[in-house]
């Protein structure tokens, strides 16, 4: 019987994770004499991207990086979008560029997105890099599964040969995550809608020595459902009267559960040094380039 979970802090973990980060840029600034710059578009001004875009300014800031909030109205076309990235990818001074979401629907993001150049592409987005990535070059990565990761690695529980069940098949969580889970030796189920729909969520779940939740429905996860002793890692992010909570029921599933992330203050805030992780990595390659090819 499990007395109760550790509670696994996602503020705490970002700032180490920070503080690593920020070490790491005061050398590359030694070594190139200059600091990945990174250039982040957002279309409109919806205000919880606003929000994110100004976590995303405060972190850069710590750790060191230059980051740009471009802002483009609303109603700009499919064709200047991609023409502004065109001239981004151009200019050898930016070294990661990212399509902040949600973009308007007019607007097709996977095939924006892979008009950003891989070495460029700070979020992971371009197929290119999550074709590495399936194939195990975990360089560039979704900074959410990334976070998740992260969380997972600071529980000190090895990933090889656990169940580990992901609840939720997304293109920005779910599935980038079963192939990070998968590469470090776990077996991954991925659980979604069609799961619930056939009534085998709850026997999936009860396997789990990991269990990941991504799915965006408050409380969706009951703790009862929790396999003792189990690792929770909670992405979910719901309004819920004017709170915000997670996609597992906490109370009760901290009673069965050996670490757990909370919500708000568990991925979220980890997600966003991901982000500025990658940067760091594009500028490393870029450099890396020049170097092959001088
Ligand atoms: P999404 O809407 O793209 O995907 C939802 C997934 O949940 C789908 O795979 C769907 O099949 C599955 N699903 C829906 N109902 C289900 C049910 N009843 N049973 C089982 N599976 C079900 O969502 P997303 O973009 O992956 O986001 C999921 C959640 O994670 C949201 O709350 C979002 O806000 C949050 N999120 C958090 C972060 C972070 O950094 N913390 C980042 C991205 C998303």
């Amino acid at each position: 019987m499990t007395a109760g979970a550790k509670i696994l802090d996602g503020k705490a973990l970002a700032q180490k994770l920070q503080d690593s980060l920020k070490k790491e840029v005061a050398q590359l600034k030694r070594e190139y004499g200059s600091v990945p710059h990174l250039v982040n578009i957002m279309i409109g001004k919806e205000p919880s991207a606003c929000a994110y875009a100004n976590s995303q300014q405060k972190v850069a800031e710590y750790i060191g990086i230059s980051y740009d909030l471009e802002t483009l109205p609303a109603n700009v076309t499919q064709k200047d979008l991609v023409a502004f990235i065109k001239k981004l990818d151009a200019e050898g001074s930016v070294h990661g560029v990212m399509l902040h979401k949600p973009v308007p629907a007019h607007i097709d993001y996977r095939a924006v997105g892979n008009q950003i150049t891989p070495v460029k592409d700070m979020e992971g987005v371009n197929v290119a890099n999550i074709g590495k990535m399936i194939l195990g070059d975990t360089r560039i990565i979704p900074c959410t599964p990334a976070a998740v990761m992260e969380h997972i690695h600071s529980t000190g529980v090895s990933l090889r040969g656990k169940e580990a069940v992901v609840v939720g098949h997304s293109e920005i969580v779910g599935k980038p995550l079963s192939m990070l889970l998968l590469a470090e030796n776990a077996t991954v189920t991925v659980c979604h809608i069609a799961t619930s729909e056939a009534g085998k969520l709850t026997e999936h779940i009860a396997r789990a020595d990991v269990l990941v939740v991504a799915v965006g429905k408050p409380a969706i996860i009951k703790g009862d459902w929790i396999k003792q002793g189990a690792v929770v890692i909670d992405v979910g992010i719901n309004k819920l009267d004017s709170r915000i909570v997670g996609d597992v029921e906490f109370e009760s599933a901290r009673k069965r559960a050996s670490f757990i992330t909370p919500v708000p203050g568990g991925v979220g805030p980890v997600t966003v040094v991901m982000l500025m992780r990658n940067g760091i990595e594009t500028f490393k390659a870029q450099h890396e380039m020049k170097k092959v090819s001088i």
